[in-house]
């Protein structure tokens, strides 16, 4: 079944700084991320890549520079308006209530519920869907607090694909997962990016990840943009050594494999 979001939005950054108080995060940043795209967002452990998330999100605003989504200013949208339009996965969150599987899904679908109504038949087929696709079914009825972590990591991206927004913002959505809903979730996103022209940025750690999902390749280092374009033609040992000082090789991708990333252990 497709999911029913069939509207897509181009969203572009010009020149966007951002600082924590005193402390610069994001230099001048310039992006324009398109729908139907795969984007493997990589960097260090602190080069902005979950604030570059934050701000595309609206969580954070930036200083300077400008947002927008499909062509009107980030800032003139309501809390309702983007929880249509994007969907997060945050790198940490925090499910210690009672509530059910079931409903925590079900609060993705709260930005398309009437108020003083209960879900329709629709956000309940969303949430069975989700709950499938993420292989959590079987863990509806259970309270999240006792769920294992990468369990609740799986119920934090069945909530965002019910919630069927155009962008889909994962900021190391896979990184406490086992290699099997690792592999099946980022399958997921590619499908939704090739079948209803979703965009889905992906802050990824496993740069095998990356090059084996990513069509396009968005490179941190200090804050700063330092390579983008498409993963073939981004992804290099040069890059790899600047963004980490890890020497590499790159096995080269054939029609039915990606390029591969070995490291040299030491
Ligand atoms: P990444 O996700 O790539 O690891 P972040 O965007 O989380 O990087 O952080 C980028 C930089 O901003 C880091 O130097 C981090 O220490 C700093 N930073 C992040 N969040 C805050 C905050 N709330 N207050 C102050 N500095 C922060
Ligand atoms: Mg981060």
């Amino acid at each position: 079944m497709a999911l029913v979001n069939e509207r897509t939005v181009e969203i572009t950054l010009t020149g966007v700084t951002f600082s924590y108080g005193p402390l610069p995060c994001l230099h001048n940043l310039s992006l324009s991320l398109q729908p139907g795209t795969l984007y493997g967002l990589i960097g260090p452990n602190g080069s902005g890549k979950s604030t570059l998330l934050d701000i595309i999100g609206g969580f954070a605003r930036p200083q300077g520079g400008r947002v927008t989504i499909g062509g009107r200013r980030l800032e003139s949208y309501s809390r309702g308006e983007l929880a249509r339009l994007i969907g997060v996965v945050p790198q940490s969150f925090t499910l210690n209530f009672d509530y059910s599987v079931e409903h925590v899904v079900l609060m993705g679908r709260y930005p398309y519920l009437k108020r003083f109504s209960g879900p329709s038949p629709e956000d309940l087929h969303q949430v069975r869907h989700a709950l499938e696709l993420l292989d959590i079914a079987k863990l509806a009825e259970r309270p999240v607090r006792t769920l294992s972590g990468g369990e609740k990591q799986r119920v934090m991206v069945a909530r965002t694909l019910a919630q069927d927004t155009p962008v889909i913002l994962l900021d190391e959505a896979t990184a406490n997962l086992d290699i099997k809903h690792a592999i099946s979730i980022m399958h997921i996103m590619a499908k939704l990016v090739k079948n209803s022209s979703r965009t889905v940025v992906a802050a990824l750690h496993d740069l095998n990840m990356a090059c084996a999902y990513s069509d396009q390749i968005i490179a941190l280092y200090g804050g700063k943009l330092v390579a983008s374009g498409t993963t073939e033609a981004t992804i290099s040992p040069a890059l790899i050594e600047t963004l980490y000082q890890v020497p590499v090789t790159i096995t080269a991708g054939t029609d039915d494999t990606p390029q591969t990333i070995n490291y040299r252990y030491h």
